[in-house]
């Protein structure tokens, strides 16, 4: 890899504030990008932030829903999700794991958040697109415990959680995707500053989870809470937290430049693909993978 200390500094090429959605059967949550972004985001479609404190906000859930063409990443850092799929796969993603899905051609699950005491639940999902010829793959599994998450220190002010990408020459766990992702969560201390070389070429977002910062050194604005920053190419990136702590998902990824056809929780290349998944779903023939328990 090249000195990251010779390479160009990205800039900001914009910043996008979430909004509120409702998702489900009725989750109130804060959505970064999605259909009306693309195909700005490529390779990635959609992020939404999910942290709630009010139970009465998420506790509908996302109910049993189908998945072609896609991965879906749920990273939880408070509460939990108990999820349940069509390959008979059941099991709970815990604060600080994360669960990269690869739906491929195709799978129906139910994701339902719950609450610990506090009644806090938060999390973030993340939809990463498939290329044409890995659309209809065989769906996939990366489940990861936040104990196998490795917590780098690449200075005393910097923190990172590497779920997939490398960091001072440690490798996060979630390997062998196909848009080569990187998906860091940044903590920065106070007037603490983070250099981190991307790949050139590769397109980059930073979402902001708490405090503020400075995701350039060029523009000099402030980015909060709450808002996405879109960078432009370059071989690395430069951020400075305000006054308070900083903290944000770090996520970059090779762009596929393909047609995007897309309804609902299916992604795909054209309009005749998404037609034929919705008849599968509505005859019965949409999982190609075989029922364990049938
Ligand atoms: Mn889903």
């Amino acid at each position: 890899m090249s000195d990251p200390g010779s390479s160009p500094i990205r800039g900001l090429e914009a910043i996008l504030p979430s909004r509120e959605t409702i998702e489900g059967a009725g989750v109130h949550l804060r959505r970064a990008f999605g259909a009306t972004e693309v195909p700005r985001l490529d390779p990635f479609l959609l992020l939404d932030d999910f942290r709630s404190q009010n139970p009465a906000e998420f506790v509908a859930g996302f109910p049993w829903h189908p998945h072609r063409g896609i991965e879906t990443v749920t990273y939880m850092i408070d509460g939990f999700v108990e999820h349940e799929d069509s390959i008979g796969n059941k099991g709970v993603i815990r604060s600080g794991d994360v669960q990269w899905m690869t739906a491929g051609n195709g799978i129906i699950h139910q994701e339902m958040p719950k609450h610990l005491n506090d009644g806090r639940m938060g999390g973030f999902q993340l939809w990463v697109n498939l290329p044409a010829d890995h659309k209809m793959m065989d769906p996939r599994y990366q489940e990861v415990q936040a104990a196998h998450i490795p917590q780098v220190n690449p200075s005393k002010d910097v923190a990172v959680h590497v779920i997939a990408g490398q960091v001072s020459g440690v490798r996060g766990p979630v390997r062998d995707i196909v848009v080569e992702p990187e998906y860091l969560d940044v903590r920065i201390q106070p007037h603490g500053v983070f250099e981190h070389p991307l790949t050139p070429g590769h397109r980059a977002f930073a979402y902001v989870l708490a405090g503020r910062g400075r995701f350039d050194d060029a523009s000099g604005e402030v980015v909060d809470s709450e808002n996405l920053v879109l960078f432009r190419d370059g071989g690395r990136v430069r951020v400075e937290a305000m006054d308070r702590p900083l903290r944000f998902l770090l996520v970059s990824g090779k762009p596929l430049h393909e047609p995007v056809a897309w309804w609902g929780p299916i992604v795909m290349n054209n309009r005749r693909e998404l037609e034929a998944a919705v008849e599968e779903f509505q005859n019965g023939t949409f999982v190609k993978h075989p029922r364990p328990h049938a």
